[in-house]
């Protein structure tokens, strides 16, 4: 219903993409573009004058309407982040009129849709006002400098032409470009074309002077667009990003689009990203994009957004699809959306050559460890991660650390052990890789998304084993996850690092923060003594045993007290003095190691190889990587390639 036989067509003639399962991505251009340009009945007009006072005008212009009343939505929410935003909140001046410019009346019939009561009027225009204040949320943002706009916090719709392709026209100050995931056109200038509202939503706007890297894949063309004051590695990011991209396509088997744009904002600060549909909005640091810190941080962003190309924007949990704008979209799948993302995200960059297999296996030992830590990981299952994500995960309070798991880093260790799972059980024959491919080629966004049990049954079809079992425990259960088996299939040994003489001797289970004078309590876990004692987030910690406590000397003044003894805690809460008497704990494991097995099989070294695409090095020694910086003490530290 919602793809009109344009579309249809457009999947059909081209079978290569058809067959991936991606009529959903289907690149259009020439004939088809002009054909949906010719059908558009719904334009968009971006008015960009008023960006220096951050406001943005937005005109929508419909024709063919036939019905007394027309409503208008904006989304409570952006496809990728799963949280009410409200967009509404920031839309102001509602105006509408009929195609001879006669008012038209409105009124607001729910906290994000508008009524236009049309007096018969073939065309209707409406128009309104954005405030464009939000930048690190990646929705929109406007300055003297340019404008960023993500369609579902921009663009109003209309249910019954949701199917129907759209125009955007842009306005914008002379000498400002337009860097974007939308066909251009074919007829006008400055406009674009989406085959639907949920192309539109899922191809992000940048308009202004922004910084431009063109290069091919596969002679598919990709576009990094970067905005911001800096003075990017044009050559590096080209080099790196085209390694991403071809390490990603040989998993996934083919590019599922006609062009890709990386969209970059750059400022002091800035972090975190968004997948779309063929295009992601990324934010870094200056130093970043200029090859310096963080560099490698964009790597792995630019690795995580990209694999979302295929896993979350092709390959869509059944819950996600069609997205329904104006509620909560339940999945229990998000930790495959993000979690398999990020184990793959890492995984790239070493076939890719942009990380060493050592430095990776470190991360990986510290991710284990963090994990490991969190007391929620035996309340929170990873499917009720997943589903909850509107109301836990991306709503967080003090006690997250206590009642929840991140679909993120737990998914990710999933993902891991499902991977070692496959190959074990068919000699390395297949991977996680293949179950992804698999699940792309066949389920696709039109046929409905895919569930856990196609995930499941992908499964058993590459390994002929059940993973009923595995799924009880792991992800709808909340067993501790058997990682050092996973690893061993690789030849990689993980155990808890040696204690150090700086390690902390004993636990209280406060996480704090410092405020001004004070170390605040910013969380109080659950599997400590702390907690126990009652204080709890927001208390105001003065001093531990008489002296005056700063968040960042915990673990050094936990190095003088052993297990057992006594600490006195000075707190202020609500403005009084109080002081409460707990024995401390004993220490948690502060790290791991993950160290390659001495005299690995071939099997072991052959699902290394193919998993990390990188040589075993050298057959005969233990090559550590731990996950804390290499210990003198430790015999094998001299080996470290
Ligand atoms: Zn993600």
């Amino acid at each position: 219903m919602r793809h009109g036989p344009v579309m249809m067509a457009a999947a059909l003639l081209n079978t290569v993409w058809w067959l991936a399962g991606c009529a959903v991505a289907q690149p259009i251009a020439g004939e088809d573009a002009r054909a949906l340009a010719d059908r558009v009945r719904t334009e968009y007009v971006v008015s960009l004058a008023q960006t220096h006072t951050q406001t943005v005008e937005i005109t929508v212009i419909f024709d063919g309407i036939d019905a007394p009343t027309l409503d208008l939505h904006l989304p409570v929410w952006r496809p990728g982040r799963y949280a009410v935003n409200d967009h509404a909140g920031t839309v102001r001046r509602v105006r509408a009129e009929d195609g001879d410019r006669r008012p038209l009346g409105v009124e607001k019939t729910a906290k994000s849709t508008w009524r236009v009561r049309t007096g018969g009027a073939e065309t209707v225009r409406v128009q309104y006002d954005l405030y464009a204040n939000s930048l690190a949320d990646r929705t929109r943002h406007a300055d003297d400098t340019h404008a960023f706009l993500s369609g579902s916090s921009v663009f109003m719709y209309a249910e019954e032409r949701r199917a129907e392709p759209v125009r955007v026209t842009i306005d914008a100050p002379d000498g400002w470009r337009v860097a974007t995931g939308l066909d251009p056109d074919p007829h006008l200038e400055r406009s674009w074309i989406a085959r639907d509202y949920d192309v539109l939503v899922d191809s992000p706007i940048e308009v202004g002077l922004h910084h431009l890297i063109e290069f091919d894949v596969d002679g598919v063309p990709h576009q990094i667009a970067i905005w911001g004051r800096c003075e990017p590695a044009a050559d590096t990011l080209r080099d790196d990003f085209a390694k991403i991209i071809a390490t990603q396509r040989d998993i996934f088997g083919d590019l599922p689009y006609g062009r890709y744009v990386f969209l970059i904002h750059a400022y002091p600060g800035g972090s975190g990203g968004t997948e779309h549909l063929n295009s992601t909005i990324m934010q870094t640091t200056p130093a970043a994009v200029e090859g310096g810190d963080a560099y490698r941080r964009l790597l792995g962003l630019a690795s995580h957004e990209f694999f979302h190309t295929w896993n979350v924007k092709r390959l869509r949990p059944a819950g996600l699809v069609p997205y329904d704008y104006l509620r909560e979209n339940y999945t229990d799948l998000l930790w495959v959306a993000e979690g398999t993302t990020v184990y793959y995200t890492d995984v790239t960059l070493v076939r890719a050559g942009l990380v060493k297999p050592d430095d990776y296996l470190r991360d990986m030992a510290g991710r284990v460890a963090s994990e490991r830590a969190r007391p929620g990981i035996g309340v929170q299952s990873l499917a009720a991660s997943s589903f909850d994500a509107w109301i836990k995960f991306n709503r967080s309070t003090p006690d997250s650390v206590n009642a929840t798991v991140s679909f993120y880093s737990k998914g990710s260790l999933v993902s891991l052990m499902l991977d070692m799972e496959v190959r074990r059980l068919t000699d390395n024959a297949a991977s996680l890789d293949d179950v992804m491919a698999d699940l792309y080629r066949r389920h696709t966004v039109e046929s409905g998304g895919f569930t856990t049990a196609d995930l499941l049954a992908s499964l058993e079809r590459h390994t002929g084993t059940s993973f009923d079992e595995f799924f009880e425990r792991y992800v709808s259960g909340v067993e501790p996850l058997d990682v050092e088996a996973a690893y061993a299939v690789a030849g990689l040994t993980l155990e808890p690092r040696k204690p150090r003489d700086e390690d902390p001797k004993s636990y209280l289970g406060l996480d704090l923060r410092q405020e001004g004078d004070f170390a605040v309590v910013a969380a109080a876990r659950a599997d400590g003594p702390g907690y126990a004692a009652g204080l709890i987030a927001g208390d105001q910690i003065v001093a531990l045993d008489g002296m005056r406590l700063r968040a960042g000397d915990l673990d050094r003044r936990l190095r003088r007290i052993e297990p057992g003894q006594d600490v006195l805690v000075t707190f202020i809460r609500r403005e009084e003095l109080r002081e409460t008497r707990f024995k401390a704990a004993e220490p948690k494991p502060t790290g791991y190691t993950l160290t390659r097995v001495k005299e690995p099989t071939d099997l072991q070294v052959a699902v290394y190889e193919s998993w990390l695409g990188q040589d075993w090095p050298g057959r005969s020694e233990s090559q550590p990587a731990s996950s804390e910086p290499a210990d003198p003490d430790d015999p094998h530290a001299e080996s470290k390639p």
